[in-house]
């Protein structure tokens, strides 16, 4: 192996701590961090991501109510949950499991939540924010992703990023990050021609496609740093990444790892998003 591994699990903990500890300052002003979590159905991978963001709000001394309904709650009534959330100052962050069953509008669900409690950075207000450059929150799994540039020390001004994958939570508002910090940003998709003609081109490769083995180690430039957002199963059932972790391993020059890279980070920055929706909360009282 000749990259260097950006431990997620590693670099969560760190973060963790920090925020166990401004949680801590916000107690001592009389404000305990609250975030809640809605999840409908009985989906099993939302049942494990639920559990294990509740788990790391234990962890981090926030405060955390699990809100779990059956599959066939109305949308009219998870509406009027939210709004009763919306209304509750000892809620700082509200976060609805995705996806929702099929008669419930996901994007009706998410435009209802209070943009100062959206922690999740769904919001069209916090999308916004991003894309004009103003304050808010940023979502979790995008902004793990620069915490980990950071964490390296990397400095992306002039680079060249690849983003591989354009939805709303990850591609899009990645390629807006990696724009802020002065990189030159290139946005791949399911109607790219010739991915790796890009993806050789590329400083900084971020794969969230949700597929195995997007990316190989023909495909990836010398030294270049791979972030891997998918998750994804492979034959015997493990957890795997859209990389070809074992050949690109040894052709990048940083990688982060699936399990235990861009996975915890992706929590952690929830655990920050639900802090910082705290603190201000607390300094508008
Ligand atoms: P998504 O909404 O399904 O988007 C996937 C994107 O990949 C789409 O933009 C799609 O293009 C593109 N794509 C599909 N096949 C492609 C191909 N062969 N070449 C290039 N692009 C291709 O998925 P998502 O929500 O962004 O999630 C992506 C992955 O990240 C999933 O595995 C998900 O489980 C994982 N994830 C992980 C975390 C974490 O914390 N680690 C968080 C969120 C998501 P089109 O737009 O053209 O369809």
């Amino acid at each position: 192996m000749t990259a260097q591994l950006i431990d997620g699990n590693a670099l969560s903990r760190e973060l963790r701590a920090q925020v166990a500890q401004r949680s801590t300052a916000l107690k001592e002003r009389g404000v305990t961090p609250g975030l809640a979590v809605i999840q409908v159905g009985e989906n099993p991978a939302s049942q494990v991501y639920v559990r294990n963001k509740v788990k790391a709000c234990a962890d981090a001394g926030l405060h955390s109510v699990l809100e779990h309904y059956p599959a066939d709650l109305s949308e009219a009534a998870l509406l009027e949950r939210i709004a009763a959330l919306n209304a509750d100052a000892s809620i700082h962050g509200i976060l609805v499991q995705l996806p929702v069953p099929a008669h419930i509008d996901a994007q009706k669900v998410i435009a209802a939540i209070a943009p100062a409690k959206d922690v999740d950075g769904f919001h069209v207000v916090s999308a916004g924010a991003l894309m004009t450059g103003m304050p808010g929150f940023l979502p979790c799994t995008p902004y793990g992703c620069m915490k980990m540039l950071e964490s390296i020390g990397y400095e992306l001004r002039g680079k060249h990023a690849v983003v591989i994958g354009r939805s709303n939570i990850v591609g899009k508002p990645m390629a807006l990050l990696l724009l802020q910090k002065n990189a030159t940003v290139t946005v791949c998709h399911s109607a790219t021609r010739d991915l790796k003609a890009f993806t050789l081109q590329a400083d900084v490769i971020v794969a969230a496609v949700g597929k195995r083995n997007v990316l190989t180690a023909d495909m990836v430039k010398p030294g270049a740093v791979v972030l891997d957002v998918g998750m994804n199963r492979n034959d015997e059932g493990k957890l795997c990444g859209d990389v070809d972790f074992a050949g690109v391993k040894d052709v990048a020059g940083f990688i982060t790892p699936v399990p235990g890279g861009v996975g915890p980070m992706t929590i952690t920055m929830l655990l920050v998003n639900t802090l910082e929706a705290a603190e201000r909360a607390a300094s508008l009282k």
